[in-house]
C-alpha cells in the first residue's frame, strides 16, 4: 500500500483490489478513519484506473448496519451472540460427533478465488488433516 495525504487533509491510500483474480489497483480516499470513496488508481499499470462496481462500491459492507461482527448461535431457533471461544468449541465439537458418525467423507471443503495462495494451501492441509480427506473445491479452477 502507497499512502498520500491530499491538499484537503484526507489521506489517498493505493491498494490492491482482493475481490477476484484480477487485482485491479485501487485508490481508496479515507478521512478520520473512514472510507469516503473508492475509485481505480490510474496508474496501475495493468487496470489503468478502471474498476468494476465491486472493486469501486464493495467497501460500503464494511459500515453496514447489517454487518456480523461476532459469531452467533442458535440457541432454542434463535441467533444469539456468542464469543469465539464458544462459536469455535461448538464447531469443534460437531464436527468430531459427525466425523465419528459419518466418517470422514461427510464432508467437503470449498475455498474461493478471493483467498490468496496461501489460504487456499491452508483450506487444503485443514481438509487432509483434520477432516481426513481430500474432498476440496473451489471455484478458481475453472
Ligand atoms: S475491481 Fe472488479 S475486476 Fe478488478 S479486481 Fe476488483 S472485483 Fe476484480
Amino acid at each position: 500500500m502507497v499512502e498520500a495525504l491530499t491538499t484537503n487533509g484526507t489521506r489517498e491510500v493505493n491498494t490492491i483490489c482482493g475481490f477476484c483474480g484480477v487485482g485491479c489497483g485501487l485508490t481508496v480516499r479515507v478521512e478520520d478513519g473512514v472510507i469516503q470513496k473508492v475509485t481505480g488508481q490510474k496508474d496501475n499499470p495493468s487496470s489503468k484506473g478502471e474498476a468494476c462496481i465491486k472493486g469501486r462500491e464493495g467497501w460500503r459492507h464494511l459500515y453496514s448496519k447489517k454487518r456480523l461482527t461476532q459469531p452467533l448461535i442458535r440457541k432454542e431457533g434463535e441467533l444469539v451472540p456468542a464469543s469465539w471461544d464458544e462459536a469455535l468449541d461448538l464447531v469443534a465439537g460437531r464436527f468430531s460427533e459427525i466425523k465419528e458418525e459419518y466418517g470422514p467423507d461427510a464432508f467437503g471443503m470449498f475455498s474461493s478465488s478471493r483467498s490468496t495462495n496461501e489460504l487456499n494451501y491452508l483450506a487444503g492441509k485443514f481438509a487432509r488433516t483434520v477432516f481426513g480427506n481430500s474432498n476440496i473445491d473451489s471455484c478458481n479452477r475453472a
